[in-house]
């Protein structure tokens, strides 16, 4: 019988800008296996999360370490883009978890231009475990000199400076807009609390449990209160209660995703009524839909834009910054990028998507012409 051999390209991911290196990591002793790609260091040593899930794959990983290439340059922060996953439940038993992840931090000790960050199924323990071993890791517990940027508000805050500058580009008055979060975790409440700041209304918010609304408004302190103490948004006194879905249907104008990728799709576009998006989440919409969207007039902020207080932040950490520098970093930067991306967007009549990448790209390049080995 003739059998076929299937050759797998193992570079079919490489193109000009990376990966760089891609290490499969297994420690049967420990019942570690690990993938780390590092993608790209033209800008400096790549920053960018582990992810532990027992579903992880080598692609997601070099899809996740391409989004952080595209997203630190975007944010104009001395780092390149590099990812990696953990094959495993995040909710085994924490001991178990430890020997995990310091027998992953033992095998990427000798790769200097990777340094880890907390991600899905990883958190700051995780990478004060890290660092203990390595000598390296970003979004490390406050007690070994971390900045908690989930508990500050790192990301919801960035998301509102880009509200900000977005409110001035399409002639929308933030104080009074009426605004719906989908997602009221640690970026969506923050970015709630700083938009009310500013005057807008919060006019719904949603959670794995279902949608609060009130037309008049929510209150924002209430709801964060609530969430803080492990309760659903349900438990709240007042508003209307309705199913999860319903957040899509929400008569506002600014819409924040904050929780799952492709909540927005091609079936379910015509259902957003706002005029922004700012993306909290990360990819919350197709490709399909964000174009849709756009040619409605609907402006959408992209994720990487938007989104990138978090990475900025563990970057001023990792310089050795305070939490004042880290606030002042996230909103100087990305006040600064998204301007530069809806201006472009418009000049060029390109999805701001488009001019997103286009800005990250010419970072990139501009880093690799100064290198040797590019
Ligand atoms: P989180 O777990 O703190 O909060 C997520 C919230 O979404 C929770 O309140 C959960 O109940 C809710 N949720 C989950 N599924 C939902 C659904 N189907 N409908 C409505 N609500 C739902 O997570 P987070 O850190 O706030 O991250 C949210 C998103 O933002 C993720 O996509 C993440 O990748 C992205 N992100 C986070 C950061 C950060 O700094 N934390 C930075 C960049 C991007």
């Amino acid at each position: 019988m003739k059998t076929e051999r299937v050759v797998e390209d193992v570079f079919r991911f490489s193109d000009e800008f990376g990966p760089a290196r891609i290490v499969h990591i297994h420690r049967p002793s420990a019942g570690l296996k690990a993938i780390a790609v590092i993608d790209n260091t033209a800008c400096g040593p790549a920053v960018g999360g582990v992810r532990m899930a027992p579903d992880v794959s080598l692609e997601e990983c070099f899809r996740l370490a391409r989004a952080m290439t595209w997203k630190n340059a975007a944010a104009g922060l001395s780092h390149g883009g590099g990812k990696s996953v953990i094959f495993g439940d995040p909710r085994m038993p924490a001991s178990h978890k430890e020997q995990i992840i310091r027998a992953f931090a033992d095998s990427i000790r000798d790769l200097t231009d990777y340094i880890p960050g907390p991600d899905m199924g990883t958190d700051e323990l995780c990478m004060g475990w890290i660092k203990d071993e390595t000598g390296r890791a970003a979004g490390l517990p406050s007690a070994v000199g971390g900045i908690p940027l989930n508990e500050i508000g790192a990301t919801g805050f960035g998301l509102a400076a880009a509200v900000e500058i977005a409110c001035g580009h399409i002639g929308l008055e933030l104080n009074g807009a009426r605004f719906a979060v989908q997602g009221f975790g640690a970026v969506g409440k923050h970015a709630a609390r700083f938009l009310a700041q500013e005057g807008a209304v919060l006019v719904a918010a949603s959670d794995t449990g279902g949608t609060l609304a009130d037309p008049a408004g929510l209150d924002v302190s209430a709801l964060v209160a609530l969430k803080d103490s492990g309760r659903p948004l349900h438990d709240h006194p007042r508003g209307q209660k309705l199913d999860g879905d319903a957040i899509l249907d929400i008569d506002c104008d600014i819409w924040i995703p904050a929780a799952r990728p492709d909540v927005v799709r091609a079936d379910n576009v015509h259902r957003i009524k706002a005029r922004l998006m700012p993306q909290g989440a990360n990819i919350p919409c197709t490709s399909e839909a964000e174009k849709a969207l756009h040619e409605r007039g609907v402006l959408v902020i992209p994720d990487f834009i938007a989104n990138a207080g978090g990475v900025i932040c563990a970057a001023t950490e990792f310089h050795g910054g305070t939490e004042r520098t880290a606030f002042d970093q996230i909103d100087t930067r990305i006040r600064t990028n998204t301007r530069l991306v809806l201006e472009d967007s418009r000049h060029r009549s390109v999805l701001p998507r488009d001019a997103a990448l286009a800005l990250a790209e010419r970072r990139v390049r501009a880093a690799m012409e100064t290198r040797r080995w590019r």
